[in-house]
């Protein structure tokens, strides 16, 4: 990256709670953004376009690839999921956080084209536990659930390609975790060097 935002990816089996922490963490800082990702899954209850996904067709999905204009995308279930460019290089340009919630395939795709964007993985206390969350939230039908519990098994596998695991068990912990972890991607080094000069040169 050629700037000073910091990339975050957040990345966690369904049912984690990923959206929930983010939500928090969004509330108790000034300069953080989610990216809106584009999907061609149905809207559930309670979405709104826009706000949770832009909700497009299979076509219009496949237009946006070949245009170019997605920063990654990936395939879960059967649908598309991926990150529209545009939003996400212009808030970075003007030295904000992002952060992408995004499922494992799309999380390496984006650390090989920004190396540096910190990559974080959340775990649930238990595999028990994370079922028993999807079932509670009565959102998906049970072969939908299953299907959502064999992909879980497969991305926790993937956790040590992370930079950080985050344990969801306590909200307030995990959502704390996470905040830790973007002040101290701010002071790296590569981020300082801006404000660096800026001392030695007035020295
Ligand atoms: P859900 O259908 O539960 O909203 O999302 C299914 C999975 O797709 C989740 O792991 C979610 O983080 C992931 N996802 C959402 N948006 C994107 C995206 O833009 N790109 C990729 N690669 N995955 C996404």
């Amino acid at each position: 990256m050629n700037n000073n935002g910091v990339l975050v990816v957040v990345s966690a089996p369904s049912g984690c709670g990923k959206d929930t922490i983010i939500a928090e963490v969004l509330k108790k800082t000034d300069d953080a953004f989610v990216s809106v990702s584009m999907t061609t899954r149905a809207m559930r209850p309670g979405e709104k376009e826009g706000v949770n996904y832009y909700f497009v067709s299979q076509t219009e999905f496949e237009e946006k690839i070949d245009q170019g204009e997605m920063l990654e995308y990936a395939r879960y279930g059967s649908n598309y999921y991926g990150t529209p460019a545009g939003p996400v290089r212009k808030l970075l340009s003007e030295g904000k956080t992002v952060i992408l919630i995004i499922e494992v395939q799309g999380a390496g795709n984006v650390k090989r084209l920004f190396p540096d964007a910190c990559a974080i993985f959340i775990i649930p206390p238990s595999f028990e536990i994370l079922e028993k969350r999807l079932r509670g939230r009565g959102t998906d039908d049970n072969d939908s659930i299953i299907k959502r519990l064999e992909i879980a098994k497969d991305e926790l596998a993937r956790a040590v390609e992370f930079d950080y695991i985050v344990e969801n068990d306590v909200l307030e912990e995990a959502v704390e975790d996470i905040i830790t972890i973007i002040k101290a991607e701010k002071l790296k080094t590569n981020k300082m060097k801006n404000k660096l000069s800026e001392v030695i040169n007035n020295a």
